[in-house]
């Protein structure tokens, strides 16, 4: 009866085809969003995501604000912000065709001081 959890375990792995092309530590949407361009680009390759946790997006991303920021606090023209900016429009697209609600409600942007006030132009 003791040795019964690791026996299972065994024969589970043994079951499993465990070669990969590529494998990808962590399911956090860094690593979901990599898996999901790398099957899109290499369609014959076998592609795996190991998460740690027993479900994917139980860290950071699974507790988040929920914002898809625009970039705006980045430098314009930076590699940040043009990443940045690319990146809430491909979150968009996904919610689109996966049909997950979202809700573009924009954010007002003040100057507090005049010396602001290039900044914000
Ligand atoms: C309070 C808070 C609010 C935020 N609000 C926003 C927001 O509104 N909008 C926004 O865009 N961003 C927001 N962020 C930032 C955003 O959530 C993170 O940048 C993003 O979730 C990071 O994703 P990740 O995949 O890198 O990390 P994680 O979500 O932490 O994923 C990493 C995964 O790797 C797994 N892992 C770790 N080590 C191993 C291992 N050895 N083997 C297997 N698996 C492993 C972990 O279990 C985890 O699932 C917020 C962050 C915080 C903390």
């Amino acid at each position: 009866m003791g040795k019964q959890p690791s026996s299972l375990c065994h024969c589970i792995i043994n079951a499993v085809d465990l070669k990969f092309d590529l494998v990808i530590i962590g399911g956090g949407i860094v690593g979901l969003a990599t898996a999901l361009e790398a099957v899109r680009t290499f369609r014959d390759r076998r592609i795996a995501v190991l998460e740690k946790e027993n479900a994917i997006a139980r860290h950071q991303t699974g507790h988040n604000s929920g914002v898809i920021h625009s970039g705006i606090y980045y430098k314009p023209g930076s590699l940040k912000a043009k990443n940045c900016v690319a990146g809430a429009a491909a979150m968009v697209e996904f919610c689109r065709e996966h049909k997950i609600p979202f809700d573009i409600c924009g954010k007002v942007v003040v100057a507090t001081a005049e010396s602001e006030l290039s900044g914000l132009q």
